[in-house]
């Protein structure tokens, strides 16, 4: 057996393994290091040891070096510089470039094809080119286009700059965008040679208009199915680059993220309770459809100081972690405060809503970083059985998913979307810097309920003052 070809057995194995580490935060680390391991030998002995038909080497040493060097500089300092609440924005940034890179792949394969063969007088593509190597090339373009568009929309949108918008009919237009992509690259396989450019490029750029167009309108709360399709669209586009080349490594690293992303977007569907054919078409979520509820009535706060006597004599307190626990990077003190409730003999859990924060796994990861113990961590069915013997629970910068608009107004955009029910414990404090929404862009009636009470301020801050105060009692 050639030694590429053990190379990449191994570097597959090691894409297996540290995905397998990755599902527990106490290997996830070292998994990830023993992926990047993987891939790098990978790409060093690609570089070095892969052979053609002809048997020649690589060569243009200085572009793949040049671009190695670049993207290696880029990336290294994104991943530095970011903070950790514009993480999700550099994953999907990340895996736009991904699907870029796959598209890009199939442009450049094209390419070479038609310039090999023009001008014909009488040479149609599908003479020169078996179906087996021109539909990876087809679905790797499209695929690629459309994860690459959707990412760019998608960061925009998790970085606030990019608003929701759709159109009337906007779903059947998606749909029909979709069908023209396909319908024209299987024209450019029928083509003449001399023209089958024309609509291969335009499949293209229909790809990409798809894929912002399905983006865009999804919003509300409804973005983690979306980021989870594109990054298994990504998976699957590099995928068709391993078909390809007939490159096993890039096949198994393709597969692997396509199929890890599927079974995340269809965890994700479940958990936002939407079907997976209204995702792909782009027309569920996002704006608002028909007059919503108004929240009305008044809110009432509570003192640090009656917060920390309620919650030291309590049995049972469940701490909602949300999207402001992640900005005010208050873990380590959330821990603390449950270190010193504990020694006082209140029982401490976490309630986890599978899209909290702004990536799948947030909240995990988050409180993993402050070795939370992950025993102590409640889904969201377990919690929502829990919050019946539930004296106080403390919501630590959530918003949307303790919304029980989600159960009670059809026209909210989180309609359907099960929800941490709260309300269900004998009290309840959220922890936020004010009235304003959450992701979703809603009001959220559970602040306005008799049995809430508002502790306003940074989480981090407020949780410090709550440890010195618990201390003192
Ligand atoms: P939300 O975005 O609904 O609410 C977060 C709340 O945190 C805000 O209302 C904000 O209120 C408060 N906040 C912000 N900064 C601080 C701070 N420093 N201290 C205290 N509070 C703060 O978060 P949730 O976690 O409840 O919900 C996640 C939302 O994001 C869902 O709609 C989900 O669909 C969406 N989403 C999730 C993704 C995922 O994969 N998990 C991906 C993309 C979107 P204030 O400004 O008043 O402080």
């Amino acid at each position: 057996m050639q030694l590429l070809s053990i190379i990449y057995i191994i570097s597959s194995v090691t894409f297996i393994l540290g995905l397998k580490m990755l599902s527990n935060p106490a290997t996830a680390r070292k998994g990830n290091l023993i992926a990047a391991g993987g891939m790098s030998i990978a790409i060093i002995g690609t570089i070095f040891l892969y052979k053609d038909d002809t048997g020649n080497n690589l060569h243009n040493y200085g572009w793949i070096f040049g671009g190695i060097v670049i993207g290696g500089i880029a990336g290294t300092l994104a991943a530095k510089k970011v903070k950790m609440t514009a993480m999700p924005e550099m994953v999907s940034l990340f895996n736009g470039t991904g699907g870029a890179c796959a598209a890009l792949i199939s442009i450049v394969e094209f390419d070479h094809i038609y310039k090999a063969n023009t001008p014909s007088e009488s040479t149609w593509f599908s003479d020169v080119v078996p179906l087996g190597h021109f539909l990876p090339i087809a679905a790797g373009a499209i695929i690629g286009s459309i994860s690459f568009a959707g990412s760019i929309i998608a960061w925009g949108k998790l970085s606030g700059n990019v608003k929701d918008h759709s159109f009337k009919g906007q779903h059947i237009f998606n749909i029909i965008l979709l069908l023209l992509a396909i319908t024209s690259v299987a024209y450019a396989y029928d083509a003449n040679m001399n023209f089958a450019n024309i609509p291969f490029y335009i499949t293209v750029l229909l790809a990409l208009v798809y894929g912002v167009l399905f983006v865009l309108p999804i919003g509300g709360a409804d973005m983690p199915v979306v980021i989870s399709l594109l990054n298994s669209f990504t998976g699957v586009a590099a995928a068709c680059g391993g078909f390809l080349y007939d490159n096993k490594v890039m096949l198994t690293g393709g597969i692997l993220v396509g199929a890890a992303g599927t079974l995340l977007t269809i965890l994700m569907c479940k958990a936002m309770n939407r079907s997976l054919l209204n995702v792909l078409v782009g027309s569920f979520g996002g704006s608002v459809k028909g007059e919503q509820q108004k929240t009305t009535g008044n809110y009432k706060e509570i003192s640090i100081n009656d917060a920390a006597i309620t919650m030291s004599y309590s049995h049972k307190v469940i701490i909602v972690p949300g999207y402001g626990l992640a900005v005010a990077q208050a873990q380590h003190a959330c821990h603390e405060l449950e270190k010193i409730l504990e020694d006082k003999g209140v029982e401490v859990k976490y309630a986890i809503h599978p899209v909290a924060g702004r990536m799948p796994g947030h909240m995990n990861v988050l409180l993993a970083e402050a070795d939370v113990s992950y025993d102590k961590l409640l889904e969201m069915e377990q919690a929502n059985e829990e919050f019946k013997s539930t004296d106080v629970v403390l919501i630590l910068g959530a918003n949307d998913v303790v919304n029980p608009a989600a159960k009670n107004d059809p026209a909210s955009p989180i309609y359907g979307m099960p929800i941490l029910e709260v309300e269900e414990a004998k009290l309840v404090i959220v922890n936020k810097r004010s009235m304003k929404p959450g992701y979703a862009g809603i009001e959220n009636q559970l602040f306005f309920q008799p049995k809430t009470s508002m502790l306003f301020g940074d989480a981090k801050g407020v949780l410090q003052q709550l440890i010195a105060e618990v201390k003192t009692l």
